[in-house]
């Protein structure tokens, strides 16, 4: 009797099935397998052995699902690692990595069949066994030639279309065959060639791409990339905005695709990628898929599928998520953009930075990456400095583009000299009049939603928040009402105090929604429009706004930090960052490189085509070494800075953070648990260990959140620290007094 580990998409441990012999199960492959009294799960075969476990009953594993393995050994070693890193199990990785209905879970089996889905088939032909010998099929054609001119060129052909499209076994799909029915039956009645049903795949191999000719130093940079490739190295392309990192992408791309090779390219999110989308759209026509939460469950499980029972050599652009495609080994990875921190998963287990484990998968499936970024993360710029990284740099524009000239203008200054009307300052104010005047366009950031982020009682003081989150209440004009930003929460807006019951109510400072009415007051003939998370609340509504801006069919556009994803609008010439301050002094540790990233991106925007941009950056502190940096463009001195000062105070990337999130609807069971688990840390990590604190969020949703972090130095064992830290929890969650109080753990927390 043969006995299989079965991951479950739980957190849970491996369970053991028994495998009836009439079963053919390999390792990797999906079956399904009753677990509790009533629950059917697809599971993953993990290993195979044949020794019994002892315990008394073991169930059988059911059915088998797909014709081949859906995870490879090297997904596997993949889930393992990140099990391991990320303090999960094995089964929680799972249940993120398979789009749902690639594993189907029911309470019987016949609602369990309803849901399952079958991967996309279709017709593939080939030579017959013997044909597929170039010699033997050279012979045959010589001897035919003359009788029978078109079967002999319908073979030809079959025989170069699986040379091109790299078929490694002969079949290509029906449909790419020159031929009607009849003569494909007539070649098979001979036993000339075979035919079979597969998975649908998509084209492949050997094409010739449109590809943009490069300037010589994208192609010395593209020439860094494949030799670090070479090595075996990953790649970090720092290209300052408008250096046309994508089309140095897009060679990569097709080189890799003509080899039949997969490509992912992993964007931060899917919608403000829609420009992107269509360049590459254009060049890969039929080999561009996407791939994100947006799609219906059918669309994702489909593309695992096919991905995972076909062949290979398809472009996915996804975000996060999509890395955990069942691609082919020696794929290429290129994580767009990749500071950005939405690569980062921090609401469930795993909590894993897609840029991190994209570089493990490097490792593991002799994947080529590449991590691209005007901004880099200062985890992958100490990489690059330390020659684990190959560092490729791109200083200039493309073409005649220049960096945009950045104005520093003094709110505080402008203030004592009457030079500001509301929230703008007369040097802004000056640019947006000439950009309009010139027929151009503006772009004004605010990174805050809303009217008003919060208002407030002018006689007692009182503001209104949130019951469940206590955090004030955004105001949001257009719907009249009071919104909480956190869990959702609203109610009207107060006309009277609540608290004293006068009517001295006031909004204080200021969000998009404030920005852009204020500016239409002050530019009465200009069109505007807001970008942010209200206003694109579909995808459709999002693209409208972009396309309307993009055709000039506005002129300025108001928006928050969605206009610093790497938007490309020729003819926006001037940026106005309407308060840096709030960037500057956000609690974290990180908040100076997000300042700085953030404004270099919004600056990014300006000026693309040949007019020189102009960036007004609004700040009470002008001085501040970050405000400075971003007005040279010096990304290396303040990366240097920065670091000196990360290094100083035991910070990323000098460490690492391990934040434990306490979460209970009780203060004092939250209270007396989180001072519980401080003591146990302590005893075994001593100074590293930081807190508890309340969170930076006390309260959401009705539960108390307090936080504990963990300062593992570089140098020092993280497994081991992760190993002392498993057991620390064990402890404190085996006290029956505690056991209701949830705990997360997050790995290089941010
Ligand atoms: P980045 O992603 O580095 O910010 P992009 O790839 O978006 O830069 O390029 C900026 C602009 O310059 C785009 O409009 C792009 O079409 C253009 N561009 C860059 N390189 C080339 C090239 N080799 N040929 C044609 N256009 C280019
Ligand atoms: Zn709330």
């Amino acid at each position: 009797m043969l006995y299989a580990q079965v991951v479950l998409p739980l957190a849970q441990p491996m369970y053991t099935f028994s495998l009836d012999e009439g079963l053919a199960v390999e390792v990797g492959d999906a079956v399904v397998v009753q677990f509790g009294s009533s629950r059917f799960y697809t599971g993953i075969v993990w290993s195979i052995s044949t020794t019994k476990p002892d315990f008394p009953r073991i169930k059988p594993i059911i059915a088998k699902l797909y014709s081949s393995p859906l995870v490879s050994p090297e997904a596997q070693r993949l889930w393992e690692w990140m099990a391991d890193y990320y303090m999960c199990t094995v089964g929680e990785v799972m249940r993120m990595a398979l789009p749902s209905l690639a594993k189907p879970s029911a309470t019987s089996l016949a609602e369990l069949d309803e849901r399952s889905i079958e991967p996309p088939m279709e017709g593939y032909v080939a030579l017959s066994e013997e044909l597929r010998d170039e010699e033997a099929l050279a012979a045959y054609v010589t001897r035919h030639e003359r009788r029978a001119p078109r079967r002999t060129r319908l073979l030809d052909s079959i025989a170069s279309l699986a040379i091109e499209r790299c078929s490694n076994d002969g079949f290509v799909p029906r449909r790419l065959v020159d031929a009607t029915a009849e003569q494909l039956a007539d070649l098979r009645k001979r036993g000339l060639i075979v035919a079979e049903q597969r998975v649908v795949t998509r084209d492949s191999g050997g094409d010739k791409f449109l590809l943009p000719v490069l300037s010589d130093a994208q192609h010395q940079a593209l020439q860094s990339i494949r030799a670090a490739h070479g090595e075996g190295r990953v790649a970090l392309l720092h290209g300052v905005t408008g250096s046309g990192k994508t089309e140095i992408y897009i060679h990569l791309i097709a080189e890799q695709l003509s080899k039949g090779g997969d490509v992912l390219l992993l964007v931060p999110e899917i919608v403000i990628t829609s420009q992107l989308i269509s360049r590459l759209e254009r060049i890969f026509e039929g080999r561009t898929t996407t791939y994100h939460s947006r799609l219906t469950p059918l669309r994702r499980g489909q593309t695992f599928l096919r991905l995972a029972l076909s062949n290979g050599g398809e472009l996915i652009v996804g975000v996060r998520s999509s890395l955990f495609l069942p691609f082919a080994k020696g794929a290429l990875v290129i994580v767009d953009e990749e500071h950005d921190p939405s690569y980062k998963q921090s609401d469930m287990q795993p909590r894993y930075n897609a840029r991190d484990v994209a570089v493990v998968m490097g490792r593991l499936s002799d994947a080529r990456v590449v991590l691209g970024s005007a901004t880099p993360s200062l985890e992958s710029y100490v990489n690059a400095l330390a020659g684990k990284y190959a560092y490729v740099e791109l200083k200039e524009r493309w073409g005649d583009g220049v960096l945009p000239e950045v104005v520093v203008s003094d709110t505080i200054r402008a203030v004592k000299r009457g030079e500001r009307k509301t929230h703008f300052n007369f040097d802004l104010l000056r640019l947006v009049r000439r950009s309009l005047d010139d027929g151009e366009q503006a772009i004004l950031f605010q990174n805050r939603r809303g009217y008003a982020p919060y208002i407030q009682c002018r006689t007692c003081g009182y503001s209104p928040r949130c019951p469940h989150c206590n955090v004030t209440l955004t105001e949001h004009r257009t719907t009249r009402r009071m919104e909480c930003h956190y869990c959702g929460y609203t109610v009207e807006r107060p006309s009277v105090c609540p608290n004293c019951e006068t009517q001295d109510i006031t909004t204080m400072g200021f969000g998009t929604e404030k920005v852009a009415e204020e500016i239409a007051r002050l530019f009465p003939e200009a069109r505007v429009e807001r970008l942010d998370g209200d206003t694109s609340t579909s995808e459709r509504a999002f693209k409208r706004i972009v396309t309307r801006f993009e055709n000039r069919e506005a002129d300025i556009l108001v928006g928050t930090q969605i206009l610093t994803k790497g938007f490309d609008f020729g003819g926006v010439t001037t940026v106005g960052i309407l308060n840096a301050d709030n960037l500057l002094s956000t609690p974290d540790f990180r908040a100076s490189e997000r300042a700085f990233q953030l404004m270099m991106q919004v600056a990014g925007r300006a000026g693309r085509r040949n007019d020189r941009g102009r960036v007004v950056i609004q700040t009470s502190q002008p001085k501040h070494p970050i405000i400075e940096y971003v007005a040279s463009g010096d990304y290396h001195a303040m990366a240097r800075v920065e670091l000196a000062e990360r290094k100083a105070f035991g910070y990323p990337p000098y460490s690492h953070l391990i934040r434990l999130l306490l979460r209970h609807e009780d203060y004092d069971t939250l209270h007396r648990a989180s001072h519980a688990l401080a003591e146990v840390l302590r005893r075994v990590f001593g100074a590293r260990v930081m807190g508890p604190v309340s969170a930076a969020l006390e309260m959401l949703r009705g539960e108390h959140r307090s936080e504990i972090m963990l300062k593992i130095e570089s140098g020092a064992s993280l497994s081991r620290a992760r190993k002392l830290l498993a057991e620390a929890l064990k402890i404190v969650g085996d006290d029956a007094q505690y056991k209701t109080v949830k705990i997360n753990v997050d790995v290089d927390a941010s």
